[in-house]
């Protein structure tokens, strides 16, 4: 199935099944905005669980914090954002669109790439066993012409960005002929800065109201609360402060689903470490996110870390994990060495002091700070896109059918237990209530007793149920059911005293864990 088709397929298949809404859609939406239905939500809180038991639960250094979302509005003067939290934009005069020209400029990159991986591919084909991948690429034209191109393209852009030089980014674009996708043509605005901050008045009346921003991270609320925690808590560096909750950013670009929203969820953690142990703590928790992800059995090849060309102001090491989306590899988390940038600052515009006194070398210093930082939405647009799988089934009668079944780890499974009785009389539904009302309280469980036993099966698959049980009059004799596994279709007869503790042991949370 081409990409595309996968990535619309995605999208239909939230909507129809519960996960995602478009925001405000009997008012035809609000763009980059959605809403959770009753599967999407449970799923959603499943990651976060995750999240927050491999931090907070697993490390005795590690708590949880949950800021405000309104903050005092020089914060965001502290920490850059009024002034450098910019994307640079172009608009195509033709069709009005607007761009991110470090897009357009990345886009154009990766049709290098995908030139080069062409040939490669081609070359494959050709030569079958024999084929040396290094040798030809490092000696055929056409890959050495491309590859060129795109080192020389990469420098330019790299050096425009870190410069801010703007005028150089347009005429990148328009050196490298690209066209608007919408009208085809390349008449082209100048570039411009665009600040991503929401913002909104506080006060009771105009002449006493104060600009007040929504946060477009929640890191900030840690920062500011840091030496709250520490002391509270009695924290020793190195420590840890975990935080989930909203952020919001005005994005130029609004694309691709759930992956780029103006209002979005974060989990962020800074990890407070004294001044030259940041590189050491920032490549131990880059190995520790990447487990994380791995620990969902996705496939080790669909991730890779991407070290960031461009450092933002504030920091002296950067890297993000990224997955295989079907649009490609992005972005799913960062981890960003921000040395002692944000406490520095904010003791310099509060006039606070920020400093962390150490009991062993009876010295003060401003910690440096190492953080994890990774979007809920975008992990569970990862998470959908992974698990997401077509099957085709051959019938008896030799047949054909498509199944749709979502892979979900059973630990992130919204519903992990289907039960359904066989027929709606004779007692079954009676019995197989009395399972639901034994097992709910353990994990969620639903009970479903319309259509037949196949198309029951079908709709759990399309929801990512694990298992699924069935009552028959033989469970009214002998007390035993048919469990149903999603992934084999497997079925298995077994007692019903035994499924509490057998189904709990794969869904529970603690497998992933005990994975890290
Ligand atoms: P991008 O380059 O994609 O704009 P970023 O580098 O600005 O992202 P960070 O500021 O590092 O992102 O934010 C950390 C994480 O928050 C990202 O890895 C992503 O998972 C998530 N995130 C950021 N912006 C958005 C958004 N607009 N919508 C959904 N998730 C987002």
């Amino acid at each position: 199935m081409a990409q595309e088709d996968l990535f619309k397929k995605l999208v239909a298949h939230c909507k129809e099944y519960g996960f995602v809404f478009q925001s405000s859609e009997i008012y035809d939406g609000l763009s980059a905005v959605y809403d959770y239905g009753q599967y999407g939500v449970e799923l959603k809180n499943n990651i976060k669980k995750y999240w927050w038991d491999s931090l907070v639960l697993l490390h005795e250094n590690v708590v949880g914090l949950d800021s405000a979302i309104f903050m005092h509005p020089t914060i965001w003067k502290a920490s850059g954002h009024v002034d450098a939290f910019n994307d640079p934009l172009i608009d195509n005069k033709d069709s009005k669109k607007r761009y991110r020209a470090d897009v357009l400029i990345e886009e154009q990159m990766d049709k290098y790439e995908a030139k080069i991986s062409k040939e490669v591919e081609k070359a494959r084909d050709r030569f079958g066993e024999a084929f040396d991948e290094a040798q030809f690429r490092s000696t055929n034209p056409r890959v050495l012409a491309n590859q060129e191109k795109l080192d020389a393209l990469h420098r330019r852009f790299v050096k425009a960005l870190n410069d801010s030089d703007l005028v150089e980014l347009r005429q990148i674009i328009v050196d490298e002929e690209i066209a608007c996708p919408v009208s085809g043509s390349r008449n082209w605005t100048e570039v411009r800065q665009f600040n991503l901050m929401f913002s909104t008045e506080m006060g009771a009346t105009s002449e006493s109201a104060s600009k007040i921003y929504l946060r477009p991270e929640t890191a900030q609320g840690i920062f500011v609360n840091y030496l709250n925690v520490q002391k509270s808590g009695r924290m020793k560096i190195p420590f840890g402060i975990a935080q989930i909750g909203k952020a919001f950013r005005n994005e130029i670009v609004a694309r691709q689903f759930i992956f780029r929203m103006r209002e979005f969820e974060q989990m962020e953690m800074q990890f407070f470490v004294p001044p030259g142990t940041e590189l050491e703590w920032f490549e131990y928790w880059k190995e520790a996110r990447m487990k994380w992800h791995r620990a969902l059995e996705f496939g080790d090849d669909n991730y890779r870390f991407h070290d960031h060309d461009k450092l933002a102001h504030y920091a002296n090491a950067a890297s993000d994990i990224e997955f295989r989306f079907p649009f490609g590899f992005k972005e799913v988390e960062g981890i960003h060495s921000r040395t002692d940038f944000d406490l520095g600052s904010h003791q310099e515009y509060s006039g606070k002091k920020m400093q962390y006194f150490d009991p062993d070398t009876n010295k003060n210093y401003v910690p440096y700070v190492v953080e994890t930082s990774i979007g809920v939405d975008r992990m569970f647009l990862q998470i959908i896109s992974a698990a997401y799988t077509e099957e085709l089934l051959t019938k008896e009668d030799g047949s054909t059918d498509t199944r749709v079944v979502l892979k979900l780890p059973p630990a992130l499974a919204p519903v992990k237990l289907a039960v359904f009785p066989l027929t709606k009389k004779d007692g079954l539904p009676e019995k197989a209530r009395t399972i639901v009302d034994d097992l709910k309280f353990d994990f969620n469980c639903q009970y479903e007793e319309k259509d037949s036993i196949g198309k029951r099966y079908r709709r759990q698959d399309a929801i990512g149920t694990p298992y699924c049980i069935t009552i028959d009059h033989q469970t009214l004799q002998d007390d035993t059911v048919t469990i149903r596994y999603r992934d084999t279709m497997e079925q298995e007869r077994v007692k019903v005293g035994v499924l509490k503790q057998t189904i709990k042991d794969k869904v529970d949370i603690t497998n992933l864990l005990k994975q890290l």
